[in-house]
Formats: C-alpha cells, sequence, structure tokens
C-alpha cells in the first residue's frame, strides 16, 4: 500500500505511475482480506472477508493487465484491446460469481488457519481466470521482449520476475482449498512483487527509490510510535514524552523526507545537466568533424582545379593558396599566407603600367562587396591585366575575384585567375587571319564596284531598263559587301593594335556636315526631321580624321537606322573645358534594358534591331568604342525601349 502511495506521489500525472499505484493498492487489500480471513474470528465474518478479498484479488489483474500494457506501450493495439475487453468482461462474470453462492462449498478451519473456503464451482472458474490473466499478461511481456536496450530492457526484466515471483506466490493461496498443505507463507512473495517491480524500475530511473526508501522508513517509525505512544504508557507524563517526541520525529520526518527529495532533485538536475553538455560536447565534436571534413574537401578541391586560387581576409592578407597558383606565380604557400596580397599578386598593364589602386579587382571586391570579372566581358575590348611573378616575368591573365560576405560584411575575396597567354596567342593569329582575308577581298570587289558602275552608266553599251535595275542591285550589294570588310579590317586592326593613327587637326563641325549631307538621302527616304548644333568658335581638335568619320558615321546612320519614319534626330555639339562632347539623339526603338550591358560587344545586336532591320552585323558600335579609346576619349549612350536613345562621344581637344 506504501509503495503505491509513494509511487503515486512522485508523479502523479504519469499514467504508469497511476496504474501502478493502482496494482499495489488492490494487492495490499487483498492481502489484507486474505489475513482477516483466515485469522477470523466467526465463520459469518470469514465469508464476508473471503469475498472481499476475492473481489480485490480481480482488480489485482485489472489492473496488473493495463500496466503491463503501458509498459510496453501497446494499450492502442488492436490484439490488446481485444484481449483485455475478453478479460474485462471475464473479471465481471467472476466477480459476479465471487458474488454468489456457487463461489464456495463451506469455510471451515483448515491446518492453522482459523478458516480456509472449500471450492465451490465459482471458485475453479476463478482460478482459471487466475491462469488466464497471468499466462495472458506474461505472453504480452515475452512477445515483446526484443525490443527493449538499455535501461528499458532493465525495467523489462524486474517487471517480469516480479510478476512471475508474484504470482507463484499468489497461486499457493489456491492450494490449500484443493487440499494440498502448503506453507502459506508463501503468500508473502505476492505482496513482495510491487516492491520488487517499484525496485527494478525505480533502479532503472522510473520512480525513485530512495526517496521511496526513506519515506518508508519514516512512516514505519510513525507507525510505531502511534502505537506505542497510544498503547504503551504506564503514566501520563510517559504518555505526553510519547506524543511529544512523536511531533519531534514526524517533524524531523518531514524535514529529513524534504530534504532527500531536494538531494535527490537536484541529483537529477545535475545529471541532467551532465547528460545535456555531454550531448552538446557530441554535437560539437560532431560538427567539428564535419566541417573539418568539409574543409579537406575544399582544399582537396580548390588544390585539384586548374585555375589559381588565393583567398584573402578583410585586411588584404593571404588566407589561402592554392597549387595552380603557386605555379603560375612561382611562390611557395608559406611564403605567401599572411603577406599583404599587393605583394604577392603585383598586377600591370600591358605596357608595364602599375595597377591603380582603383582599378585593381580585389580592392575592388573587397570595397563594393561585387564581383569582379576583367577580360571576359563577352567580346569588349576589355583591358587585360598581367600579373608580375616572383622572376619578374608576367602573364596575361582573366581574373574573377567574388568577395566573401558573411551576414552582409564582406569579411574577404577570393580571386580565380586563369593564364589566357594561349587563349590571346589564338585569338591574334585570327584576327591576322581576319585581317589577311578581308585585306585580299577588297581588290575584287573594287573590281566588281569599278566594272558595274562602267556597265551602269552604259560606257561598255547600250543596256535594257531590266538590266540596268539588277545591276544596280549587285552594286548596292557589292558596296555593303565593302563596307563590311573595311569594318572586319579595322577591327582586327584596332584588336592587334596595328592601326595607324594619323593625328592632325580637324574640324569637327565641316566633318559633321560632310557626314550628314551623306546621308540626306536616308533621311529623306524614312523622312525624318534631322538637326544638326554645332557653335561657331568650336577650337579644332587634333585627331585622325578617317577613324573618327567611321565612328561619327556609325552612330548616325544607326539613328536613323533604328528609328521609324518620320522620326526627330538631333545631332548636337559642345564644348566643355578640355574636350568635346558630341551627341546624336533619336526617337526611335531604342535598346532594351536587359541588353544594354552587351550593346558594345562584338556581332551584338538587340533583339527588336534585328526585327526591325534584319541587315546589320553588330560590328559598329564595337569597332566605335575601340576606335573612340584608342584615340583618348570615351563612349556611352542612354536609351529607353521604345522612346529613343542618345548616344555620346567625349574626345579631348588637344
Ligand atoms: P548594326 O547596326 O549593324 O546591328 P552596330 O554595332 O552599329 O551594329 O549596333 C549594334 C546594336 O546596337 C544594333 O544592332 C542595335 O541593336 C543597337 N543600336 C545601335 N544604335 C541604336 C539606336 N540608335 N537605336 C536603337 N538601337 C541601336
Amino acid at each position: 500500500m506504501f509503495v503505491g502511495v509513494a509511487v503515486y506521489s512522485r508523479n502523479r500525472k504519469d499514467i504508469i505511475n497511476k496504474v501502478w499505484s493502482a496494482v499495489c493498492f488492490s494487492v495490499s487489500l487483498w492481502c489484507l482480506f486474505y489475513f482477516l480471513t483466515i485469522n477470523a474470528e466467526t465463520k459469518n465474518s470469514a465469508v464476508f472477508l473471503i469475498k472481499i478479498a476475492n473481489l480485490f484479488g480481480v482488480l489485482v489483474f485489472v489492473f496488473w493487465l493495463y500496466f503491463v500494457a503501458v509498459f510496453l506501450n501497446i494499450q492502442k493495439d488492436k490484439k490488446f484491446k481485444l484481449f483485455y475487453g475478453l478479460m474485462i468482461a471475464f473479471s465481471i462474470a467472476v466477480s459476479y460469481l465471487i458474488l454468489s453462492p456457487w463461489f464456495m462449498k463451506d469455510i471451515v478451519p483448515t491446518y492453522v488457519f482459523n478458516y480456509y473456503l472449500i471450492p465451490g464451482f465459482g471458485y475453479f472458474v476463478y482460478a482459471i481466470y487466475f491462469l488466464f490473466a497471468t499466462t495472458g499478461g506474461l505472453l504480452f511481456l515475452f512477445s515483446h521482449r526484443k525490443q527493449f536496450t538499455g535501461i528499458k530492457a532493465g525495467q523489462f526484466n524486474f517487471i517480469t520476475f516480479g510478476s512471475l515471483i508474484g504470482f507463484i506466490g499468489g497461486g499457493v493461496a489456491f492450494l490449500p482449498s484443493f487440499g494440498i498443505y502448503f506453507p502459506v507463507y508463501l503468500l508473502i512473495l505476492f505482496t513482495t512483487f510491487p516492491i520488487i517491480i517499484a525496485y527494478g524500475i525505480t533502479k532503472y530511473n522510473l520512480f525513485n527509490i530512495r526517496v521511496i526508501a526513506t519515506e518508508a522508513f519514516i512512516v514505519a517509525i510513525w507507525i510505531l510510535l502511534i502505537y506505542r505512544s497510544i498503547v504503551s504508557y504506564s503514566s501520563y507524563q510517559d504518555f505526553f514524552i510519547n506524543i511529544g517526541s512523536l511531533i519531534l520525529i514526524v517533524a524531523v520526518g518531514i524535514l529529513l523526507m524534504r530534504s532527500v527529495m531536494r538531494e535527490v532533485e537536484q541529483r537529477e538536475k545535475i545529471e541532467k545537466i551532465e547528460k545535456d553538455i555531454e550531448k552538446a560536447y557530441e554535437a560539437e565534436k560532431l560538427a567539428k568533424e564535419k566541417i573539418d571534413a568539409i574543409r579537406v574537401e575544399d582544399e582537396a578541391l580548390l588544390s585539384s582545379i586548374g585555375e589559381g586560387v588565393v583567398a584573402i581576409d578583410r585586411e588584404g592578407k593571404v588566407t589561402f593558396i592554392n597549387r595552380a597558383a603557386e605555379q603560375m606565380l612561382y611562390l611557395k604557400s608559406e611564403e605567401a599566407v599572411g603577406r599583404s596580397y599587393q605583394e604577392i599578386l603585383k598586377m600591370e598593364t600591358e605596357k608595364g603600367e602599375a595597377v591603380l589602386k582603383e582599378k585593381d579587382p580585389l580592392n575592388l571586391a573587397l570595397s563594393s562587396g561585387k564581383k569582379v570579372v576583367t577580360a571576359v566581358a563577352e567580346g569588349t575590348a576589355d583591358i587585360i591585366y598581367f600579373y608580375v611573378r616572383k622572376d619578374g616575368t608576367k602573364f596575361p591573365s582573366a581574373i574573377t575575384v567574388a568577395p566573401v560576405i558573411l551576414n552582409g560584411k564582406t569579411i574577404g575575396a577570393v580571386d580565380v585567375f586563369r593564364d589566357i597567354t594561349v587563349e590571346r596567342q589564338i585569338d591574334k593569329s585570327k584576327t591576322e587571319f581576319v585581317s589577311l582575308a578581308s585585306h585580299q577581298l577588297r581588290t575584287p570587289l573594287s573590281a566588281i564596284k569599278w566594272y558595274a558602275e562602267i556597265i551602269m552608266t552604259g560606257k561598255a553599251g547600250k543596256i535594257t531598263k531590266k538590266q540596268k535595275e539588277y545591276l544596280k542591285k549587285l552594286y548596292n550589294g557589292n558596296e555593303r559587301m565593302i563596307k563590311l570588310i573595311n569594318v572586319m579590317l579595322n577591327i582586327s586592326r584596332l584588336e592587334a593594335g596595328k592601326v595607324k593613327i594619323t593625328l592632325a587637326p580637324l574640324s569637327i563641325k565641316e566633318l559633321l556636315e560632310n557626314i550628314i549631307a551623306e546621308q540626306q538621302v536616308d533621311i529623306k527616304k524614312k523622312k525624318h526631321k534631322f538637326t544638326f548644333e554645332c557653335p561657331n568658335d568650336l577650337p579644332k581638335i587634333t585627331t585622325d580624321s578617317e577613324l573618327i568619320r567611321m565612328v561619327f558615321q556609325n552612330l548616325i546612320s544607326n539613328a536613323i537606322k533604328y528609328t521609324q519614319d518620320k522620326g526627330k534626330i538631333d545631332c548636337k555639339v559642345e564644348k566643355k573645358d578640355n574636350s568635346i562632347l558630341f551627341s546624336v539623339h533619336d526617337n526611335g526603338i531604342g535598346i532594351p534594358e536587359d541588353q544594354q550591358k552587351k550593346i558594345f560587344g562584338k556581332l551584338f545586336r538587340a533583339d527588336n534591331a534585328f526585327s526591325h532591320d534584319p541587315q546589320g552585323n553588330g560590328l559598329g558600335l564595337y569597332a566605335a568604342k575601340m576606335t573612340i579609346e584608342n584615340l583618348g576619349g570615351k563612349t556611352w549612350f542612354e536609351s529607353k525601349a521604345d522612346k529613343g536613345t542618345t548616344f555620346y562621344v567625349e574626345l579631348p581637344v588637344g
């Protein structure tokens, strides 16, 4: 009984504690009434007591079976539900039989007992019920044995062992009724079974045995003292002393129980903390191992790739350099790591000039937090940087610098670069080939032009109208081809750095008037409104007139070409401090925003341009930009799709 209270009080909410307490209560009440029966004074009371005892016996099974189910966590299983339902029905039937006259034939003094029953039909059924319930419960336990490990396996062993002992002990109570004398003291075993199980479960952490033991000990002393103070005293003085010491012991007992409980609670807390720390430590160890594995993997990966990789921290100190970078820069990782990147990754232009800090890709990536790419911008004439090796030699490289960003802050950068010497050589031979081919094509095309002109003018004999018309088409096609060849030749020369720049003072106004006059046919054909504005006192500029003519021609003809009929084109020249600014504005088809970045790229044409005018090669602007830059100027544009475009060219006066 006490075990039941103790276990229940440890954790009122836990279902397993509740059911277990119910088992303990019914066992104790069964025992109590059984012992009262065998020690009964009268036959009538014995009859009454034995029935009560056996009713509690039935309850033992009702609760014990449910306890087994809760422990095995099978209370919701169909199989168990069916079995338990049948057993409940059986329990009700047996309880009815216990109360009926068929339960026993008689109750008489047997052996050493005052009374013991002589079984009737009901008692046999009761015995069968006992066998059914115990074997059923034990079978459930055994069939789940394998699923338990660790603490649960320990609890399992105690429950099974305790139940077996208990029911063997309980079973002997039947024997005297069937004429077998047996030391019924074995019944004690029955009462021990809740204790054994409670101990077992406690040992494996479910209830706490230290608290239970302390409580048991203290309550035992209380009962002894109560008994002594009420029953055995010889004087009032004695009585008061007993009562006094009882109160004292109760108080001390409560304090003791509390302190034990607190200590146990603290120990549990410490144990929990210990476990948590252990878990955290394990998790940290695992995470560390994982990070190490990832690092080793990354390092292996970075070491094995062909590109040079150099990582720097926020201060620009080198933190990592891979094998390819070591080989390219003639460096060892040990001498590079920890030093400033400017000492390791010295950078120059092709002409041997140092790269300005504001153009240095690593510095740019660190300060802007954005990716910086050089030498690969889709065919544009990008500046190529050279990395200088330890021995002073240098190589051109395509560089990509990505900032390393953590929580929105740039904490370093990774520079991935590649030696593009070979690519540049191939490019150079390609350019040379195009240059040669274009040059060779020019002569036959000029011959075609010349002869076509002769035939068209009728100098070689009379031709029909139809023939003249076809010849005109031939002539125009040939003209386009010559233009294309000229552009290609120009580009290949510009790319190879072989353009001959002939500088001479030039009047921009005159040049532009000339170009506009040439374009009049097209302007008229498209019915554009064309304006030209230029100050009269514009100084002459020193530049290459042929090159600059090609640029303006291209920009103005583009404005005419990419504007719908009856458009408006404004061409303007302004004087600035040390430069002049040319602009040509149109209200044409514009350049879609997503394609504006690529507009100066080689062979690039915007989608809308292609559908507006299929003829075009996407080389004009590429050549224009390169030319302007070669002449020390700048070019850019502003555009909005379907609204219009303005191209600007700024040229130095000197
Ligand atoms: P092409 O005119 O032969 O296509 P360009 O190099 O001169 O080649 O021009 C490249 C592209 O730039 C054009 O295809 C067109 O998409 C765009 N572009 C140039 N000028 C204009 C303009 N004034 N209005 C709209 N788009 C333009």
